[in-house]
């Protein structure tokens, strides 16, 4: 069998990765994975959980999962015979090497609304911890959605002009496959200019098109009361986030320092505890690396996340200022791909393959 895992998990290529993640699937192999390449346990990366729009032009869609994908899952998992743990357990249980029952973490990024109004219900009905990441300029109000007001511009305009540096380029936007078009033309061109450039071009784009940022953020973000309500409930946790979800690598330490702390001081000012986890903005390579891991450590997170993909080995009680994720998100929304990821058999493969790790 010939599977290119790189291609396969590449987010850029997800038709491409779903048809070779259910070939091995069909193959039966992940059946047969030994217990040490399935690992200790797993956490599970979200966004947003709501029901989706009808439209064809939804980019951001990769960031959401239904509420009946998110029930499929906690059954699914509950079959295997893995425990659903909260991020506490699961740390305190990747530190001390216990391996005995494979576990599961929930954990949802960003501070979205819907974490509060459709997720937390349904992760209380079945009484399943979960932990949301929240970063603070979201329930501040302050936040730049800047990935949701790019979306919104394309959708509302038949044509747009942006800056790049090597200068302007129009793109129409009339029809969704035109808008689809522009947003994978778009998207990763801005995302290399840098945390700085990519959000002036996005704020003078939104000013353009009449799409109002501030609007944008307090329409899907929690507001502080939503996040101290939730903090309160009994299977919920509220973990760090920074405050204005930077990526992290792409400022100078100083500032990231800054960041990470001006978060940590909003967080204990309104929910009276100091949070004990950390999740990298971004948390791609690109976005979070070595000095990121080292600074993050300085303020005594017990532990923090990637959004590298992996499931957890006992080698990762060394690198908990690191740890990798499974992304419940996109365009892997599929029990069965679900299946062949928690094998741990793509990652043994692609680690056989001499690939840095599947990114
Ligand atoms: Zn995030």
């Amino acid at each position: 069998m010939t599977v290119n895992l790189r291609r396969a998990l590449a987010a850029s290529k997800p038709a491409l990765a779903r048809a070779a993640l259910l070939s091995l699937y069909a193959s039966g192999v992940p059946l047969f994975a030994p217990r040490s390449m399935k690992g200790m346990g797993t956490i599970f990366m979200l966004h947003r959980v709501r029901e989706p729009d009808d439209t064809d032009f939804a980019p951001n869609r990769i960031l959401e999962i239904t509420p009946a994908f998110l029930e499929a899952v906690f059954l699914h998992v509950h079959e295997r015979g893995m425990v659903c743990v909260t991020l506490d357990e699961a740390v305190r249980r990747i530190a001390e090497g216990d391996t005995s029952e494979r576990f599961v973490t929930f954990t949802l990024d960003d501070g979205y609304r819907d974490n509060f109004t459709v997720a937390a219900p349904i992760f209380n009905r079945y009484r399943i911890p979960f932990t949301v990441y929240l970063a603070t300029d979201l329930p501040d109000g302050t936040a730049e959605l800047w990935w949701v007001v790019l979306e919104r511009v394309i959708a509302s305009a038949n044509e747009m002009r942006v800056h790049f540096p090597t200068g302007d380029e129009t793109f129409v936007t009339r029809t969704s496959s035109d808008k689809n078009a522009a947003w994978n033309a778009i998207y990763w061109r801005l995302r290399a200019l840098g945390e700085t450039a990519l959000r002036a071009e996005v704020r003078r784009l939104a000013a353009e098109h009449g799409v109002d940022m501030r609007g944008v953020t307090r329409e899907l973000s929690m507001s502080w009361q939503n996040v101290r309500d939730l903090a309160t409930q009994p299977y919920a946790s509220v973990e760090a986030h920074t405050a204005s979800h930077v990526a992290l690598a792409h400022m100078s330490v100083e500032d990231a320092r800054t960041d990470i702390a001006r978060g940590l001081a909003r967080h204990k000012l309104e929910l009276g505890r100091a949070p004990q986890h950390f999740s990298y903005p971004y948390g791609d390579p690109t976005s979070a690396g070595e000095r990121d891991f080292a600074l993050v450590s300085e303020f005594g997170f017990r532990s923090a996340t990637t959004t590298r993909k992996g499931l957890i080995y006992p080698a990762h009680a060394d690198g908990l200022m690191r740890l990798p994720r499974l992304s419940l998100n996109g365009d892997f929304q599929s029990l069965r791909i679900l299946d062949v990821l928690m094998s741990g058999v793509p990652f043994a493969m692609a680690k056989a393959a001499g690939a840095q790790g599947i990114d």
